[in-house]
């Protein structure tokens, strides 16, 4: 069986596989570790725990976990020999990682390495990987990058045309993000349209909380919209997405904000929340909007309009789109926000049919939303990281581990 780790800085995530990765056996989380409400859930073939009490650090979060795989009443594995293999999420692997990798000591030495950009997320994941280290001795442990994916960007797209020493001298670049789920549902797609990956020029639209665009021509990334500090490109739940950096300068000399206090609007007040005045969460804005609330209804349109330039800028970035991919929170289940993006590409042979893109929403399975003989496929494709992480833990794993 192969388990999956997605350690944040306050909760572990974790799914068990079944061998061959068709199932999901067990599945869980700890949350707000370290905090007061901290708790774990669990659920297995229709059993469920929950345990709310502390837990101070991640060791015991990790502990707690183990346990609640192997315990006798609600347990998924009678014996922890069963795990044969861990993959771990793992956030930013710089420029060090070009794909998943299986993981030793060199490899968390080059993983520190990278902490300083994305100090949030690679402590966490590194403290996952240690605690599944100890517990689970000796069992093969692979590393998924969520940058990997886009390691593939030509120079072009990468670099920003700033003194190149920056680029040399401090690794500043684009890196993307959301590599991963962009991975699975390009490789979806090919396996849905039945197309070999290297024929498909696809726009991936992965609209979360977090949104990236991604262009995969032959299966490879060669642009995305998220740059150096999960920023850009799209406007996002709280993030303002594309700015003008020279606000910045403006909102400090001419408005007297700090640097601190402007971090805090453009990342965490901005977005689908600072537009609407509402919400971050697109399902609320929705609703005001369609209750007669002009903010909400703009910041739809905004968001979608946004969504819609790159899906034409990465069209000519590749000299031509043959798949339009939705995933992720408001991909999979806002038929609004997908028929808005779409509107007025035609001329990119781009249709969505309405009763299709209706009918597409919070399923499991990959779905075509544009009319019957229209020469774009346009797919809603759910989106699945762990499975993503399941199977490269598999693939690495079986081919010998160095611990
Ligand atoms: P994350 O980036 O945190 O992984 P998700 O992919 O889970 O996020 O997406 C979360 C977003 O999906 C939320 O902003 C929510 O608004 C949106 N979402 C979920 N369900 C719906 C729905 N039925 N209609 C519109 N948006 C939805």
């Amino acid at each position: 069986m192969i388990l999956t780790i997605n350690c944040g800085s306050s909760t572990i995530k974790f799914q068990l596989f079944s061998a061959d990765l068709s199932r999901v056996l067990a599945r869980g989380a700890v949350n707000q570790i370290g905090e007061p409400g901290s708790h774990l859930s669990y659920r297995t073939n229709g059993r469920s725990l929950h345990d709310a009490r502390p837990f101070p650090s991640h060791h015991e979060a990790f502990e707690a976990s183990i346990a609640a795989l192997l315990d006798p009443k609600h347990g998924a594995i009678k014996s922890i020999g069963e795990i044969e293999a861990v993959g771990h999420r793992a956030v930013h692997g710089a420029d060090l990682f070009v794909e998943s990798t299986l993981i030793d000591d060199e490899v968390i030495a080059k993983m520190e390495e990278c902490v300083p950009l994305a100090p949030l997320h690679n402590p966490p994941n590194l403290i996952g990987i240690r605690e599944a280290r100890k517990l689970l001795p000796g069992v093969p442990q692979v590393a998924v990058f969520d940058t990997a994916f886009n390691q593939t960007l030509p120079p072009k797209a990468y670099l920003y045309a700033l003194p190149y020493r920056f680029y040399q001298e401090h690794k500043i670049r684009k890196y993307g993000f959301h590599g991963t789920s962009v991975r699975f549902v390009s490789q979806r797609a090919a396996e849905v349209l039945g197309s070999p990956i290297a024929a498909l020029k696809t726009v991936v639209c992965h609209l979360g909380n977090g949104v990236t665009m991604t262009a995969v021509d032959g299966g490879r990334a060669v642009d995305t919209t998220i740059g150096f500090a999960t920023f850009g490109g799209v406007m996002m739940g709280t993030r303002s997405g594309d700015i003008d950096p020279g606000l910045i300068f403006h909102l400090n000399r001419a408005l007297g904000l700090s640097l601190d206090e402007i971090e805090r609007i453009i990342y965490r007040e901005s977005g689908l929340l600072g537009l609407s005045g509402v919400s971050n969460d697109m399902r609320v804005v929705a609703e005001q909007a369609e209750a007669g609330n002009e903010h909400c209804r703009l910041a739809m349109e905004k968001f979608a309009y946004m969504v819609r330039g790159y899906i034409g800028s990465f069209a000519a970035a590749m000299g031509g789109i043959n798949c339009l991919v939705f995933t992720a929170g408001i991909g999979e289940n806002s038929p609004q926000i997908r028929a808005m993006a779409c509107q007025g590409l035609e001329f990119l042979g781009i249709r969505v049919d309405e009763a299709r893109n209706r009918a597409a929403v919070g399923g499991k399975e990959a779905l075509p939303i544009n009319p019957v003989g229209t020469s774009v496929p346009v797919l809603v494709v759910p989106t699945d990281e762990e499975k993503m992480i399941a199977m490269d833990t598999l693939r690495l794993a079986l081919s010998g581990h160095p611990n």
